[in-house]
């Protein structure tokens, strides 16, 4: 059921076929590289490109920009306490800003942290302390077409086995992200929660939920937890964060801002750590890495998010767009996550082998073909590694309506058609570090 209706609107248009051509070329196939004016559907990231509702443009022009003591991060403080739980925040610029404060907290060199799968910058700032960030997923979480619950749980087995082999002392961390985004954006059920806090109990560890999608997480949980059948989404929420000692958080999620984050805890000594550290790193504790204004849209954005129309809505429309595709014969991940469908590029290209790029020729012929712009999880993005190879179409907050969704299932049907013909590509430059090349390196057609 549609929650909300249009009050502002932003004009988009499709550019011409010789223009899509040209700004591909030009891009180095690399679509990071294109201006987001020549996308006529932009699903690259769910991340700080969702629509604000009015009640959150209304709190930005009351927004306190006092540098201490400001009334907007009262009100910050009241919504974390209110939605997740928590006593204590510090806010920062965005989620790994968050990252920073705590992890830099919490872990020293020679560590090691455990999660169910960690993020991209979740992986780099344990990493930038010397600590060894290692994944515990389930083992069907990369499994494409297995059907599953809650396929983005933590694998305590795993973690086990883990630290038999390195002895407790060496794991002060673990973390839980939910929804498991690096694992198809899978969610994570209490019960799996409940059961790692007593894991990081028995090896005496902080225990800290990535909190980024909370609210999609608790949707799933009230639909496919039978203790849950009948609470509200705001309860389930509560009930989940609230077997962790701390929170981070990226305001550009389930924060349902552009930009913004924050660290949460009611430990009262990690608090004083992470304050001192953000002062360093983001600023006085009460603004952290955001102005007044941005932290009070957060606040309201915090307790929409937890609204069961507005959530509800969220993961049906993610569902719709998977059976759209699913209709036009696109293979895809299955059951589709909270944020985001994943393309099985693999099978869809299958003439391309891996060294070949079959998800970054995915991604180029469906901009090609009808200006969409999705993002390859793949040989391009992880190389080195035996992952699938995915495209993510992620579907921003509240931005797109069914007819752009629409757009896209026959932009992926056309190309599908013609799938035969499309080129592999190969590296033509590619910048000093390989964890990131998916963003700047450029490439080219093999011309067969
Ligand atoms: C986005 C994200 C982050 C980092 O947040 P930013 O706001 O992009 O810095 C961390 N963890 C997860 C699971 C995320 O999805």
């Amino acid at each position: 059921m549609v929650a909300y209706k249009s009050k502002v609107v932003e004009r988009i248009q499709l550019p011409s076929r010789e223009r899509r051509e040209r700004a591909l070329e030009q891009a180095g196939y690399n679509v990071f590289d294109l201006a987001a004016e020549d996308v006529f559907i932009d699903l690259l990231t769910d991340s700080g490109t969702g629509a604000m509702s009015d009640e959150q443009w209304a709190a930005l022009l009351r927004g306190d920009e006092a540098y201490a003591g400001s009334r907007s991060f009262d009100e910050l403080e009241s919504a974390v306490g209110e939605v997740m739980g928590f006593s204590n925040v510090v806010p920062t610029h965005q989620g790994r800003g968050a990252e920073n404060v705590l992890y830099g907290t919490l872990l020293e060199d020679g560590d090691v942290a455990l999660n169910n799968t960690h993020f991209d910058t979740t992986r780099a700032h344990v990493a930038n302390q010397g600590a060894d960030p290692v994944d515990c997923p389930v083992a069907r979480a990369h499994d494409l077409t297995v059907d599953g619950p809650f396929k983005g749980n933590f694998s305590l087995d795993r973690a086990r086995s883990v630290v038999d082999d390195v002895g407790s002392e060496r794991v002060p961390l673990v973390i839980l992200t939910v929804t498991n985004n690096s694992a198809a954006g899978q969610p994570v059920s209490v019960e799996n929660t409940r059961r790692v806090r007593e894991f990081a109990d028995e090896i005496d560890a902080t225990f800290v939920i990535d909190a980024c999608r909370f609210a999609e997480n608790a949707a799933f949980v009230a639909r496919r937890e039978a203790e849950f059948a009948d609470a509200e989404i705001g309860e389930i929420a509560r009930e989940q964060l609230g077997y962790a000692d701390a929170l981070v958080m990226s305001g550009k999620k389930d924060g349902l801002v552009n930009a913004g984050g924050f660290v949460a805890t009611d430990d009262e000594a990690l608090f004083e750590k992470c304050k001192q550290r953000a002062i360093l790193y983001e600023g006085f504790p009460t603004y952290g890495g955001m102005a007044g204004r941005d932290v009070a849209a957060m606040a309201v954005g915090l307790r929409e998010a937890v609204e069961e129309a507005y959530v509800t809505d969220r993961i049906d429309q993610v569902r719709a767009f998977a059976a759209m595709l699913e209709d036009v014969g696109v293979p895809i991940y299955t059951p589709p996550g909270g944020h985001a469908v994943y393309l099985d590029a693999g099978a869809t290209l299958p003439h391309l082998s891996p060294d070949e790029f079959p998800g970054q020729a995915l991604v180029c012929a469906l901009y090609r073909e009808g200006g969409v712009r999705g993002v390859e999880l793949g040989s391009f993005a992880f190389p080195g590694t035996d992952r699938p190879e995915l495209v993510r179409l992620a579907v921003p907050r509240r931005t797109y309506h069914d007819e752009h969704l629409e757009h896209v299932a026959e932009t992926a049907a056309a190309v599908l058609e013609t799938r035969e013909s499309i080129d592999g590509l190969e590296i033509a430059s590619e910048p000093a570090v390989p964890e990131l090349r998916h963003f700047t390196a450029s490439l080219e057609p093999i011309s067969s």
